[in-house]
């Protein structure tokens, strides 16, 4: 078999004439270490269903709304009763939601499950909207706009009896605790931190590790902005466009300096999901470029691009890393919802500058990063079980993966086409007898690659 394969190789001495960028993107989709999981959205309203249940009757309801007691804050006033809390409903969000999870090969998932718990009986109003009843026993607060657009704080209305001036705030301190204090949602044992998120992992009740976070839904968004804007690519259609001005936004209990125990922040997990799923397949191929800032690239060039560009996956994924490059650069990548947002807010200098640089060096190296990313999935396999499934004209036996990647993974297994050049770059990477299996981390400074040497990846093989 190294035989066959020596001579394979000697008769192909030209790396980069093997590595055109749009079948090395064809062929690093195609590999089981992502699942673009599409059109699985019954899935999802059934796990939905079982986190809803499951998580009603860890705190004790059996269906929504379950009452939430908030603790009262030493020297609390009237005005901060909010007798009518509840979980309203409970959902899931983030990637399993956007069907853009990341399965490792090995079968496990990268994320764990973001578990969204919407609350009732706070009647949240922006300055200046016209004068709602609130339902019956909510408490109602009021937006106060801060300096970081998008970062807001919550108001009690004052009451006649109040002794105080100043409104007093429901503090997102205050909100990230409630969950926190209900240990049956942790298994009786103390809560993680995930950020502003409670982490848990009740089995067997809950399959996979979960975030849990609490959001308040507002009466709508200030979404003029987002109703009026051009959009040269016709794209979203303005039938979406509509139905998304007219859905609430959310506010999730995450600040930023200096008020950030205060602060809660617009959220529109809700629009994201309306517009991921009104993207073509070939738009969501760049979901393979993960990250909150990618995708908001993505969304804003959606906008812009002719579709007909879309079909240039590698350009399209260029597109979107140069564009997080030069806003990163310039400290200001607008939320796609909000333009006056700056998703980049509360990012201190020196990482902005190294998101900066990140991303051109991803652009500059996108070849190099995919044949990386494919070669180091390669890697798990014995060279013969990958000569057999991939040198041409052998037929494609299916490999023998472990019963976990069978399960986990139902992609299909590298085109043989694509796979010739794979195989190659997985011979030359043990032929430098790299440790094998490490994963690539993307997130270090200068991509560092374990499984394939930068000194090969990004010198030699570029130079030819
Ligand atoms: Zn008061």
């Amino acid at each position: 078999m190294c035989e066959t394969a020596r001579a394979w190789l000697a008769g192909r001495p030209d790396p980069a004439a093997l590595l055109p960028p749009d079948a090395l993107v064809a062929a690093a989709l195609q590999l089981p270490y992502i699942t673009v999981n599409r059109g699985h959205e019954p899935a999802i309203a059934t796990l939905d269903d079982t986190v809803e249940r499951v998580a009603c009757l860890l705190l004790g309801g059996r269906r929504p709304p379950v009452p939430l007691r908030p603790v009262e804050p030493p020297g609390g006033c009237v005005c901060q009763r909010l007798p009518a809390l509840a979980v309203r409903r409970v959902l899931l969000s983030g990637s399993s939601r956007e069907c853009s999870q990341v399965l490792l090969i090995d079968g496990e998932t990268k994320s764990d499950l973001d578990v969204m718990f919407e609350l009732a009986g706070a009647d949240v109003c922006w300055p200046g909207e016209a004068e709602v009843p609130p339902e019956p026993g909510s408490t109602r607060l009021w937006v106060r706009r801060t300096e970081q657009e998008g970062f807001v704080l919550l108001e009690f209305e004052q009451h006649a009896e109040c002794r105080h001036r100043e409104r007093r705030l429901f503090s997102a301190a205050v909100a990230r605790d409630l969950l926190r204090a209900h240990p049956a949602l942790f298994g009786g044992r103390e809560p993680g931190r995930a950020g502003p998120a409670s982490t848990t992992a009740v089995r067997p009740y809950l399959p996979y590790p979960c975030d849990l976070l609490v959001c308040l839904p507002l009466r709508r968004w200030p979404s003029e902005e987002y109703g009026a804007r051009r959009r040269p690519a016709d794209w979203p259609p303005p039938g979406l466009v509509r139905a998304l001005c007219a859905t609430p936004a959310l506010l999730v209990p995450v600040g930023c300096t200096p008020q950030e125990e205060h602060q809660w922040r617009l959220s529109f997990s809700r629009h994201e999901y309306a517009v991921y799923r009104a993207l073509t397949d070939r738009q969501r191929d760049c979901f393979e470029l993960k990250s909150y800032y990618l995708k908001t690239a993505l969304l804003w060039l959606a906008e812009r691009r002719p579709p007909g560009d879309w079909e240039d996956v590698y350009g399209s994924m260029l597109a979107v890393l140069t564009l997080v490059a030069e806003a990163a650069g310039q400290r200001r990548l607008s939320c796609y919802f909000n333009a006056e947002m700056n998703v980049l807010t509360g990012r201190t200098e020196a990482e902005l500058t190294e998101l900066a640089e990140s991303a051109a060096s991803l652009a500059g190296r996108l070849t190099s990063c995919l044949a990386a990313l494919t070669a180091s999935c390669l890697q798990r396999f014995t060279v013969e079980q990958l000569l057999e499934r991939l040198l041409p004209p052998a037929p494609a036996p299916p490999l023998d993966v472990s019963r976990e990647l069978a399960e986990g993974c139902r992609a299909p297994m590298v085109e043989p086409d694509h796979g010739a050049d794979i195989l190659l770059l997985c011979w030359l990477d043990r032929a430098e007898n790299v440790e094998p299996g490490d994963p690539i981390n993307f997130r270090r400074r200068g991509l560092c690659l374990p499984g394939l040497r930068d000194r090969w990846l990004v010198g030699e093989m570029e130079e030819e």
